[in-house]
C-alpha cells in the first residue's frame, strides 16, 4: 500500500449517506474536505452521485419518513 493523499481515512464507505445528505454536519464537513484532497474518493463520489440520480424514485424524504 502506498501512502494516500489527503487527510484522515478514506470516505468511500459513507459516500452513499453523504449523497443522500444523511450524515451529521461534522461528518459532511469531513467528507467534503476529504473529497477536495483525494482524487480516488472524489472519483468514487461522482459514481455514487450518478447512481443516486438514477435512483431518483427513492428520495431522502421518503427514507426519513
Ligand atoms: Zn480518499
Amino acid at each position: 500500500m502506498t501512502a494516500d493523499p489527503g487527510e484522515g481515512p478514506h470516505v468511500r464507505h459513507v459516500l452513499g449517506a453523504y449523497v443522500l445528505d444523511a450524515l451529521t454536519t461534522g461528518e459532511t464537513r469531513t467528507v467534503s474536505r476529504h473529497l477536495q484532497s483525494c482524487d480516488r474518493c472524489a472519483a468514487a463520489y461522482v459514481e455514487v452521485a450518478e447512481a443516486a440520480s438514477l435512483l431518483a424514485l427513492v428520495r431522502p424524504e421518503d427514507l426519513l419518513e
